[in-house]
Formats: C-alpha cells, structure tokens, sequence
C-alpha cells in the first residue's frame, strides 16, 4: 500500500509537473494568437479618436476662419487688372474641326500651303499680344477647348489664288456651314444625310455682332496700311466685312466654336500674286496684333 502511496504521490508530482510545463508551452503559443486579437483592439481605438478630435478642431476653425472675411472685398478690385484672354486661331492647322476635317487649306503660298503660313503667323501674334500685357492662347483648326469664354477669337488664313484680302466678322442670322462628309463642297445651311457630325455650338448675339465689327475695323485699319504694293501685295483687300452678305466668312464654323465677345477671321492675302506680302510674317502679325490691342484698349480691357 505505501508503495502504491509513493507511486500516487509520484504519480501526482510528475502530472502537477507536466501541468505546469503544458501551462508554459501554451502561453508561449499563444502569444501568436494573442497578436490577432491584440491588433484589432489596437486599431479600433486610432477610429474613434478622431471623429470627435475632427469636429472639435473644425468647430472652433471656423469662427476665426470667418472673421477674415474681409479678404475677399480685396480680392474683387483684382479682377478688372486681369488680363484679357484673346485666342487665335491657325487656320486648318491640326487637328482640324469634326465635319471640316478635309479642309487642309489653299495650296499654294511662300510656304507651300496655307498651313505653313497660319501655324507661323498664329504663333508670332501670340508672341505679340503677349508681350503687350494680353493672355493670348493659340489654337488650332480644331477649336480648343470648345465654346470657350475670351474677350477676341481671330483666325488667320490666307486665301486661293485669285482670292483677295479681307477681315470677316462674326454676325447674326446666319450659322456654321455643313459639308458632304467631312469637308467637300458645296457649303449648306443645314446638314447633310453625309455631313460628319458637328461638335456642340455656341451662338453669334447682336452684342457679339456688334462688337466683332468693331474688332474687325480696327484690325482692318491697321492692316490696310500694310496691304500695299511697295510690301508685297499685289492683289486687293476688301476692308472688314461686318455683314452676313459673304456667307463663306460669316458662317465661319470657329465663329460657333467660341464663346468670345468679338470673333474675326482674317485673310491676309491670295497665294500666287501676295506671296511676296505672305512672306513677311513678322509685319503682318505686327498690324494685326495693333489692330487687337487697339479695339481692347477701346473697349477698355488693356491699359
Ligand atoms: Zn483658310
């Protein structure tokens, strides 16, 4: 029986012992499991700090944030020194306009295609109108962006042979011209069942009339002086046309592709007897960019 007793005892001390040895093992196996529930409970927590953290900063932001009100009265007076945006427009340059993407142009010119004489006229009136305190952007044949606001869009080309010189203005009762696909003539006042689609389009207001008559004068004026004998011109400049009469020039497609106050285009010119005159980019862009900063000083956008 004491023998028995002993081996329980024993029994009993090797089972407490490996007990205690279970007990070890199982928490250090379970410091891995204790990782998984240990980062859920630590993530909760960053989640509801902020909340209330955020409104309690916000809160009392705002009413500081409110009593500097007064900047914007400041502001306002800086909006009538902004500069004048004025667009122009290198005729048939691309990419060119949806519904009149056939239209490369005149062939023929100091530069082998209308293209060649647009692209670098476009960019030296930019230069110009820039350097006189005007946001003048360039684009192409393709209107870009679409319908955008300005105080000027004008487009320059420079006309077929036999063609003659002239500033067209934007005018009411008429619209954009549709084409057989995307170009071929002749010109129509509604579309055709193959007339490539159009992009959306803005409308010619009798203000817009009146005023792109002006800006057509003014440019006109400055140009006349230029479109002489002794620089080139051989052929013959019809002045600003400002009515709906010529239809070629005031359904001008571009005219319903900007929202500016005043739209002209301007054809500077027939490839063949103005070559020598279409050569001399930088004094056609310098009469030009007068006659554009002439009508916005008039209208009292530039200093
Ligand atoms: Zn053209």
């Amino acid at each position: 029986m004491s023998r028995g007793a002993l081996i329980t005892g024993a029994l009993a001390v090797a089972l407490a012992a490996a007990a205690i040895v279970l007990a070890v093992v199982t928490d250090g196996g379970g410091s891995d499991s204790t990782s998984p529930d240990t980062a859920p409970t630590a993530s909760a927590p960053p989640p509801e700090p902020p909340p209330p953290t955020r409104p309690d900063d916000t809160t009392p932001t705002t009413p500081p944030a409110a009593e500097p009100a007064p900047p914007p009265p400041a502001a306002e007076p800086a909006s009538p020194r902004e500069r004048p945006v004025v667009w122009v427009q290198a005729g048939h340059a691309e990419p060119r306009e949806p519904g009149y993407r056939a239209q490369t142009g005149a062939s023929g010119g100091p530069f082998g295609g209308e293209i060649g004489f647009t692209t670098r006229l476009a960019a030296a009136i930019v230069q110009r109108l820039r350097r006189a305190g005007v946001d003048a952007r360039e684009t192409p044949g393709e209107v870009t962006p679409n319908m955008a606001p300005g105080a000027a869009f004008v487009s320059v080309h420079h006309d077929v042979p036999g063609g003659q010189a002239l500033v067209g203005a934007a005018s009411t009762g008429g619209g954009e011209n549709y084409y057989h696909g995307e170009g071929t003539p002749p010109p129509s006042p509604t579309p055709y069942a193959d007339s490539a689609p159009h992009r959306p389009a803005t409308a010619v207001s009798p203000q817009v009339a009146s005023r792109s008559a002006g800006l057509a004068r003014s440019v006109a004026r400055r140009f006349g002086r230029i479109y002489t004998p002794a620089n080139g011109a051989n052929g013959s400049f019809a002045g600003a046309i400002t009515d709906s009469g010529n239809t070629r020039v005031a359904n001008y497609y571009a005219f319903y592709r900007s929202a500016a106050d005043a739209r002209v285009i301007i054809e500077a010119g027939g490839a063949g007897t103005d070559d020598a005159f279409l050569g001399r980019i930088d004094l056609i862009a310098a009469a030009i960019s007068e006659g554009i900063l002439d009508d916005l000083r008039s209208r009292g956008l530039l200093a």
